[in-house]
């Protein structure tokens, strides 16, 4: 499989030979500031003790306190969370928020962990790094697998160790422990909003077809803004299979058959299909949202989209880059379409300093005014350089972050 931090540095060396950039400053991009490995003893409920690994890679902070989720997934590793830290400093330079970039992770199926367990792996891995986080450092928040519960664990925790209690520590907490109005929904809404600013430029139609790969917390909200702009979501999927329906597909309904069966397969007037079926179906719009490396030199030729919008971090190979973009396909680039979630996230990080909390009207509306100028920016640098959207996005972050440095 495609090392994932070798694929970010391809990509970092592709989009630098559009424009010249100061060689030092590269150099400085090619490896994170620090990379802590952490172990996490745990006593698990039969009495025996596990031993977890833990990482967080603290990418580049030129502007701002480095920000980036925790993963909990089985195949999470240290170039995993590298590249992930890697993309996340890029993407907050994209956004242009006040933010650096990191990432973190733990090793585990936590499909596999009691609630009680995850609580106790949530809380050793804050009490692991609770000297490298921060309000002013180093801001987690969650990612695959992790969820608002963990981070009100990990916020605790925190401010047991430290008396900080203004929450500004990690981010993706529930409403009642300090997270902000609207930060649910913020990627896959940041990422509709990106579509719809784009959409005409792209050429696309105003009812589109769109099939989403994942179901979870991004792939869920991508469904439901989508359905809810007139445009028809006909196929999703999620770890086990996904399902085909043609006419069309409603996120209440799919959620509750998928609660109640375990599964989407079988959900009522469905073909079930793959995860290589689905990338493969013949719509407009291509979402994955799900993980890394999914459209590969393998399959690349399959896709039928006529654009591919990243929700996922990294789900398309640099080689495959090259085939979609000869084929004419579009893609919108993971560190413009999934970048609502941390802009949200730092909408919360900065109600917690200031002790504040903002309506979900206002929350959105400022996410919109945002990702929607960024888009355009993007669209229209990409054009300039007559290149992809992923180089224009890379070119102007490295601008941001160049400045930042000094470079
Ligand atoms: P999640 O854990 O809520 O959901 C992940 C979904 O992917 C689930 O439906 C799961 O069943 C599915 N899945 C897992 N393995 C799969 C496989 N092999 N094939 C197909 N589907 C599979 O995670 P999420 O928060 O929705 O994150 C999804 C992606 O979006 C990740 O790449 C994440 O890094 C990225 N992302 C998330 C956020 C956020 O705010 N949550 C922000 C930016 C980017």
């Amino acid at each position: 499989m495609t090392n994932p931090f070798e694929n970010a540095l391809t990509q970092l060396s592709r989009a630098t030979s559009l424009v010249n950039f100061n060689p030092e400053f590269l150099k400085t991009l090619e490896a994170p500031n620090r990379e802590i490995h952490v172990s996490i003893p745990i006593k698990m409920d039969d009495g025996t003790l596990r031993v977890f690994h833990g990482y967080r890679v603290e990418y580049n902070n030129a502007r701002g306190p480095y920000k980036g989720g925790i993963r909990y997934h089985i195949d999470t590793d240290i170039s995993e969370v590298k590249a992930l830290a890697f993309w996340m400093a890029l993407k907050c330079a994209v956004a242009n928020i006040p933010m650096g970039g990191g990432k973190g992770g733990i090793t585990l199926d936590p499909k596999l962990l009691s609630k009680f367990e995850l609580e106790k792996l949530s809380r050793g891995y804050m009490r692991a790094l609770s000297d490298i986080f921060g309000p002013e450092k180093d801001v987690p928040a969650p990612d695959v697998n992790t969820t608002p519960e963990m981070m009100k664990w990990m916020n605790d925790e925190y401010t047991k160790i430290t008396g900080d209690a203004r929450g500004a520590v990690i981010t993706g907490k529930p409403l009642e422990n300090g997270g902000s109005e609207g930060r649910g929904p913020a990627t896959g809404l940041g990422g509709f909003y990106v579509f719809d600013t784009l959409r005409a430029k792209m050429g696309l139609p105003e009812s589109c077809t769109v099939a989403i790969q994942g179901m979870g917390n991004v792939g869920g909200f991508a469904l439901k803004f989508f359905k809810d702009a007139g445009h028809t979501v006909i196929a999703i999927s999620d770890s086990k299979g996904g399902i085909h329906v043609p006419s069309g597909i409603d996120y209440n309904e799919v959620e509750a058959y998928k609660k109640e069966h375990g599964s989407l397969s079988g959900f009522p007037n469905s073909k079930d299909i793959t995860q290589r079926e689905l990338l493969a179906l013949s719509c407009d719009v291509l979402v994955p949202a799900a993980l890394e490396n999914q459209i590969t030199e393998e399959n690349a030729n399959e896709i039928k989209a006529k654009v591919v919008l990243e929700l996922a971090n990294g789900p398309i190979t640099t080689p495959a880059d090259d085939v979609l973009f000869s084929r004419g396909i579009h893609v919108v680039p993971d560190i413009l379409a999934n970048s609502g979630g941390v802009t949200v996230s730092t909408y919360e990080w900065e109600q917690n300093m200031k002790g504040e909390h903002w309506s979900e009207d206002d929350v959105n509306k400022k996410l919109k005014e945002n990702i929607t100028k960024e888009a355009h920016a993007i669209f229209d640098r990409s054009d300039k350089l007559k290149t992809d959207l992923r180089r224009g996005a890379f070119v102007i972050a490295l601008e941001r972050i160049g400045k930042a440095m000094g470079y």
